[in-house]
């Protein structure tokens, strides 16, 4: 593993993290990114981000990949195909982590922290919209990198030194985005000292190292881009373009959750539902088709367009691609 962002060839991510099923709401999101990187015509990566030791479950590592082969997604490289960008699976990737945090540290981007352990628990885990603490006050902010030698026995973690200043990209589906992160969290941590990095700087690291040109994922992760470019500049990488899928909502209204039992994918399949149902109504909800269609992903890659996709959630209604015709 070379500590270089690999630049070869754009390729498109998969990133699920093995924390409970697939639902139909993360099978929106996927299809997007499959048939936005099958149209770039870059490679398809699988990563497994199974950082957050607390909820993920190797199991539901190998049951992700069965979800996503049942709604027709496939890969080029992944942990059970292998591939020249791995390891595959986060946890067996510490040492670029490791790598990225000494730089960091070099160039005084972070500072040990000994506030909230709250906070520190959390940070493995990728940020949704509801789990935004409020902003750092910057207590430790007056330590430089070299002061955690002091700090003993003490529980610290490496939190980044946030910039003033607002943060701008060109959205791949919501269009121009402008943040401040310093309002936004202000200075964020990386990572969690001898526990590992922090779920922003891992997608940051992994990205770059296996050349994803396009991330494509739900927007609940928008808060966390702002960060993740900062990181970008701070490790002189260049950028990835980002896209946020407008997220499902379920048939209560509610934003969709992993406690849906009736959206999970392994559901649908236990019950027989056809895949390919599910895939022509998720190709409607893009705005793809003026009906839906029981079609393969593969159908989709040259009706691919991001403009028709609906800024609005998505409202998932299971009975839909449920249906079987009466036998
Ligand atoms: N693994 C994260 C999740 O499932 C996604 C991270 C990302 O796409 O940046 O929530």
């Amino acid at each position: 593993m070379t500590f270089r962002q690999d630049r070869r060839a754009g390729a498109g991510r998969l990133a699920p993290s093995p924390t409970g099923g697939l639902h139909v709401g993360h099978a929106r999101t996927f299809l997007l990114a499959w048939v936005a990187a099958r149209r770039a015509g870059g490679p398809v990566v699988l990563r497994v981000e199974d950082l957050d030791a607390s909820r993920a479950r190797p199991e539901a590592a190998a049951a992700a990949l069965v979800d996503l082969r049942w709604l027709g997604l496939d890969w080029d490289e992944g942990p059970d195909l292998g591939g020249p960008r791995g390891p595959y699976v986060q946890s067996q990737r510490r040492a670029v982590y490791e790598e990225a945090l000494e730089r960091l540290k070099a160039a005084e981007r972070v500072y040990p922290c000994t506030c909230t352990r709250a906070d520190v628990e959390r940070a493995a885990a990728a940020p949704h919209a509801e789990d935004e603490g409020p902003t750092y006050p910057g207590l430790c902010s007056g330590r430089g990198a070299a002061d955690a030698a002091e700090l003993g026995d003490r529980p610290f973690a490496w939190r980044f030194r946030t910039p003033a200043g607002t943060i701008a990209w060109d959205d791949l589906l919501l269009g121009r985005r402008e943040v401040d992160p310093a309002r936004l969290g202000g200075d964020f941590l990386v990572g969690r000292n001898g526990l590992g990095p922090s779920y922003q700087l891992a997608v940051v690291v992994d990205d770059a190292l296996m050349g994803v040109d396009q991330v494509i994922r739900g927007d609940d992760l928008v808060p966390s881009t702002p960060r993740q470019i900062l990181l970008y500049h701070a490790l002189d990488w260049t950028l990835p373009q980002f896209g946020h899928v407008p997220l499902v909502l379920g048939p209560d209204g509610r934003r969709l959750a992993k406690r849906d039992g009736s959206i999970k994918l392994a559901t649908l399949r236990e019950q027989g539902v056809d895949p390919r149902r599910l895939i022509g109504e998720l190709a409607h909800s893009f705005g793809w088709t003026d009906s839906p269609v029981p079609s393969h992903p593969r159908d989709w890659v040259d009706r691919f367009d991001l403009a028709a996709i609906p800024r609005s959630p998505w409202l998932a209604s299971p009975d839909v691609w449920s249906h079987r015709p009466e036998s």
